[in-house]
């Protein structure tokens, strides 16, 4: 446990390490909050060097929250596309056309405001307000538990949600609420360039003075983790439906996995079914297209974050009936050189390149 003199010492160090250190980022160039709400729902889930780009081509395109909210959900996706969970970039689409209406487009600067939007969680909601109204919320993601564990030897361990409580208690006893925002982001570019998971680097660490962990020689045995469980693997069949020379592509639903993208049709095998049984007959329920399959173009494995897919993918020939869709929103037929307009699950993508060699 700190003394209140020495988290005023860890503050003073720290912050004047991340003055010096950090890296220069484009969303700390600026105090607008649109721009730091998107980079913040953008680097969850997501590392910083991931980020950058998509970050850059984003605001680029959209640099208002009037700009994203006229926008179409279709090219907010497509600069999406790879970056994942997908489900952030339609909440913040949403989000933008309702601040727009409701509140000519400001973004709300109290708590209970800014956390009732859609797609708004503790994280992004202490995050933006700290960084950009410099209100005194302190934020807690993995980064966070592992520099908390680690300086305070926390027993808890990192993922279990009855945990959270714990860090976040701890983080809202070490923020400085003088300045919380560059606090927070110090505490968290600890975590990603210092204390990092494998190898911290306590030789450098600003903070090293008051680490209990480094103190006490246990720094290897923090933070405390419960055992995962195996992650289970999907085989999944998919067909690319070719007719007249164009191929066939569904939407996913709006709402749900991946919600919104483009995809070639196809699901999941049933128990006792070959891929190419499966496939056949999930184009036929999906689409209500007959196909017969004129062989295999690809098998790709894919990890999500709680389980892995693996997709065998056939080349079919359409051989009867009208599309008439069941479970997908939309439906096109394609030229291969139109695939780039539309934004594809980035499982979509690792076979995407072999339609153009063996089409
Ligand atoms: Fe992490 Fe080492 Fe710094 Fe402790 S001293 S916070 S373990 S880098």
């Amino acid at each position: 446990m700190l003394t209140p003199v020495e988290i005023s010492g860890l503050r003073r160090r720290l912050l004047a390490w991340y003055e010096n250190d950090r890296r220069p980022l484009p969303w700390r160039e600026t105090h607008d909050p649109y721009s730091i709400w998107v980079s913040e729902v953008m680097l969850q889930q997501t590392q910083v060097n991931t980020v950058l780009p998509y970050y850059r081509r984003f605001i680029e395109r959209f640099p208002t929250l009037r700009k994203l909210a006229r926008a179409d959900l279709e090219d907010v996706l497509k600069l999406w596309e790879g970056l994942g969970y997908y489900a952030r970039a339609r909440n913040l689409h949403r989000t933008a056309g309702m601040l727009i209406e409701s509140r000519a487009g400001r973004i709300p600067d109290c708590w209970e405001d800014f956390r009732a939007l859609p797609g708004v969680g503790d994280y992004i909601a202490a995050a933006v307000l700290s960084i950009a109204f410099d209100q005194p919320y302190a934020v807690v993601d993995g980064n966070v538990k592992r520099v908390l564990a680690r300086l305070l030897t926390l027993a808890a361990p990192v993922s279990p949600t009855p945990s959270r409580t714990i860090f976040q208690a701890e983080a809202d006893r070490l923020l400085d609420r003088r300045r919380p925002g560059d606090f927070n982001q110090a505490v968290m570019e600890l975590g990603a360039l210092v204390c990092t998971p494998a190898a911290p680097n306590c030789s450098i660490c600003p903070v090293v003075r008051f680490c209990a962990a480094q103190r006490d020689g246990t720094v290897a045995q923090y933070p405390r983790r419960v055992a995962s469980r195996a992650v289970p693997e999907v085989q999944i069949a998919v067909g690319v439906v070719f007719k007249k020379g164009r191929m066939l592509i569904t939407r996913r639903p709006a709402q749900g996995l991946l919600g919104g993208l483009w995809e070639f049709p196809g699901g999941k095998l049933r128990e006792g079914e070959s891929p190419s049984q499966a496939c056949v007959r999930e184009i036929k329920e999906e689409a209500n297209l007959d196909v017969a399959i004129e062989g295999p173009l690809a098998q790709v494995r894919h990890a999500y974050s709680h389980f892995r897919v693996h997709l065998h993918v056939f080349r079919c020939r359409f051989t009867a009936g009208r599309v008439r869709l069941n479970g997908p929103s939309a439906h096109r037929w394609i030229r291969l050189a139109e695939i780039d307009r539309f934004a594809f699950p980035k499982a979509n993508h690792k076979f995407i390149p072999l339609l153009r060699d063996k089409v």
